[in-house]
């Protein structure tokens, strides 16, 4: 159970002032709570900039181009020719050194008569612009009295918003938020506080809501370090204790010769690279040992790692266990599905699929075969977690594309059976320095080695304007029996315009290319995703426009183009995802990346780095420095994910300290007991390291 001492933090956020049911469900939307968002993630919710008004020049003085606030006197008001026109309404102000005007377009003439009457003294906040040799400020962002200046904060936190939320309601529920934050004891070590010269929790989220130098918030700041410290501590805390609890429970040595593995071996077209043999080599050394393997299979996509699976799976089933695979979605599951059953069956093993989408009576067969031994391998969804599933003896579980679990979900599968040895999959290479963080200490196998035989792939980076002869591309790709994907924009925090944007493209390549065209989205049905991809997979359909649902694992060796619209909207990492989707198959495939223009300088590094390279490990490295370099992704200052506030890329440093402190304290008291643990149990709480708490109070 949650402390009463947090309760407040949990409350709603539409019990903050000034929110109420409307803005609530926007703040849902921002904060992407659909259960609601709650006053923790408001105060969570940190600015990813500053507005500085400290500046108080004399108009002379003032910096072009630079905010300014100003003491001034009203001169003479100077409104458009006529109510109808288009021109601005301006209003003469000076000082002793100089005079402004300060411009307002489409304005309210009493708005302006009433805040700036002639004659009167007032303080304006703005930009200062030079226009035509005169000293402009277009739309002042404050026009106060003494009094309103001296409420005006001097430097002004600047949030993510979406649309329809004003900045003033997010600030104002940022205060509020921050009222209700109980006095709350320290969790940090002495030794860490001393090193961190930290602040206290407290103290560091009020100096990033109310800034007073735009330094306040820098992320390498005292205020985000003392914060991103606690939510890898929480981290470390929760992997170790959930660690813990695995290696609790002895494994169980799976001996196999391998006899089931070489069948399927034997049944493969190709030999295994050296990379796959060695990966292979390890996960059978842990099978092999009385100890439960925590393992990681890191490789790009395309670099093989389903078939070190499958062996790996045949393996636990020669030592009379069985074996489950986890894959993120439906098409996934399917994929793999289709893709292991002949090998799986060419070596005699009883291998099924399950998935959320199974009427209840396959379900029900499905599960009293798992339970009475008679299928050895079974891949499926996170439907796998329920319940109803049981194994006789289950010894392996392999996770597929691991980072969209979470913690707990790999918990409960390897919880359905005794001892049961982990492998998980990812295709997103991550640099050693971030295993740490997202896996705990697991041991790590890498496939940096490609199958033989890729052509590698030809990546353009292409404007907008090109887009014609992008389509005449695609149509003489199709022409000679080619396949293409079509990847459409992403628009930030909305599947439904991600769904129009797909579905306008779809509809004017079918201008080009009649039936040829398939649509897969995210908000279609289960089964109409997947017969869209099935009929792409057989070749009815030539090209398949699509949102992001694509991004992983799909295997179609006749795709060659892969164009991705709006390509300076997505990371790195991602746009990495989506290429290798395509240079599966004999063919010389490409990747054209459309950027609209401007490109900015972020963009551009990101999009070169993708020309230049296709080493996986290489980018995720580029990727990491690239953000390491301030750039802010999307309008949140977002936290790596999983993370709210940690951005590993400037705190990764701390991890190694906050893994000392967790392991110190866990190694005091393994479920965190006791007076002198509170704050600690407190921490995991707040930031909802909910896995772990169960563990706590498992005892
Ligand atoms: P990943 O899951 O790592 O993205 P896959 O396991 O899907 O990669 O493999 C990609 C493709 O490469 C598949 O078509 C697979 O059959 C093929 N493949 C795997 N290993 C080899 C190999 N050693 N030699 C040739 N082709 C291979
Ligand atoms: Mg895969």
């Amino acid at each position: 159970m949650r402390p009463a001492l947090l309760d407040p933090l949990f409350a709603p956020a539409a019990t903050l002032p000034g929110v109420g049911p409307k803005y609530a469900k926007l703040i849902d939307r921002l904060l992407d709570r659909p259960q609601g968002a709650r006053v923790v993630d408001v105060l969570f919710h940190l600015p990813y900039a500053t507005i500085d008004r400290r500046a108080r020049p004399k108009i002379v003085e003032a910096t072009r181009d630079a905010i300014a606030t100003i003491e001034v006197r009203v001169v003479e008001h100077r409104p458009p020719p006529s109510p109808r026109s288009k021109a601005p309404y301006k209003v003469l102000v000076e000082d002793d050194t100089g005079d402004v005007e300060l411009v307002f377009f489409l304005a309210n003439f009493d708005w302006i008569k009433k805040r700036l009457p002639l004659g009167a003294t007032r303080w304006v906040s703005g930009k200062l612009e030079l226009w035509d040799g005169r000293l402009q400020m277009v739309h002042p962002d404050r026009v106060m009295d003494a009094e309103e200046l001296a409420k005006m904060p001097a430097v002004e936190p600047v949030y993510g918003l979406t649309e329809g939320l004003f900045p003033s309601t997010i600030s104002k529920a940022a205060l509020a938020a921050l009222a209700r934050l109980p006095k709350l004891p320290e969790w940090i070590d002495e030794t860490n506080l001393r090193r961190l010269q930290a602040i206290g929790f407290g103290e560091a989220l009020g100096v990033l809501h109310r800034p007073e130098a735009p330094a306040d918030i820098d992320p390498a700041g005292r205020a985000m370090v003392r914060l991103a410290y606690d939510e890898l501590l929480a981290n470390q805390l929760a992997l170790l204790m959930i660690r813990a609890r695995m290696r609790s429970v002895a494994g169980r040595a799976n001996i196999a010769e391998g006899r089931i593995a070489r069948r399927i071996l034997d049944a493969l077209p190709f030999a295994l690279t050296g990379a796959q043999t060695q990966a292979l080599a390890d996960i059978r050394a842990d099978l092999a040992e009385p100890k439960r393997m925590l393992r990681l299979l890191q490789g790009d996509v395309g670099s093989g790692k389903t078939i070190v699976a499958l062996l790996a799976m045949a393996d636990m089933v020669e030592a009379g266990r069985q074996a489950a695979l986890m894959a993120p979605t439906e098409i996934l599951a399917r994929q793999h599905f289709e893709r292991m059953r002949p090998l799986a069956e060419a070596a005699g093993l009883r291998i099924a699929l399950t998935t959320g989408r199974d009427k209840a009576a396959e379900r029900r067969q499905t599960s009293a075969a798992l339970a009475a031994g008679e299928i050895d391998i079974v891949v499926g969804t996170h439907a796998l977690f329920q319940e109803s599933v049981v194994f006789r003896d289950l010894g392996l579980a392999v996770v597929d594309e691991q980072h969209r679990f979470g913690v707990h979900q790999r918990l409960a599968l390897t919880g359905k059976g005794e001892a049961v040895d982990l492998l998980v999959m990812t295709a997103t290479p991550i640099p050693r320095t971030l295993v740490l963080a997202y896996f705990g200490d697991m041991d790590v196998s890498a496939l940096r080695e490609k199958p033989p035989g890729r052509k590698p792939i030809d990546t353009r980076v292409l404007p907008l304007e090109r887009l014609e002869e992008v389509v005449a591309g695609v149509g003489r790709a199709i022409a000679a029996g080619q396949r293409a994907y079509w990847i459409c924009p992403l628009v930030e925090e909305s599947e439904e315009l991600d769904v129009a944007a797909a579905e306008a493209r779809a509809e004017a390549l079918r201008h080009y290319f009649g039936d040829a065209i398939g649509l897969v989205h995210g908000r279609m049905k289960g089964p109409d995703k997947d017969a869209a991809m099935d009929r792409f997979q057989r070749g009815e359909t030539k090209v398949l426009v699509a949102t992001t649902v694509v991004e992983v694992g799909v295997d179609v060796p006749e795709a060659t183009i892969m164009v991705v619209e709006h390509a300076e909207r997505f990371g790195l990492a991602q746009l990495h995802q989506l290429r290798g989707r395509v240079g599966r198959g004999s063919a010389r495939s490409s990747c054209l990346l459309l950027y609209r223009a401007p490109l900015g300088e972020a963009a551009r590094a990101r999009l070169e780095i993708l020309r230049e390279s296709e080493d996986g490990f290489r980018i995720a490295e580029e990727d990491l420095r690239l953000r390491g370099e301030g750039e802010v992704l999307g309008v949140r200052q977002a936290g790596a994910p999983g993370f709210r506030v940690a951005r590993l890329e400037v705190h990764g440093k701390l991890l190694s300290l906050a893994r000392d402190q967790a392991a110190a304290a866990l190694e005091r008291s393994a479920n965190l007991s006791g007076e002198a643990n509170r704050a600690l149990r407190l921490l995991l709480y707040l930031f909802e390291r909910d896995e772990a708490a169960r563990l706590m109070e498992a005892g």
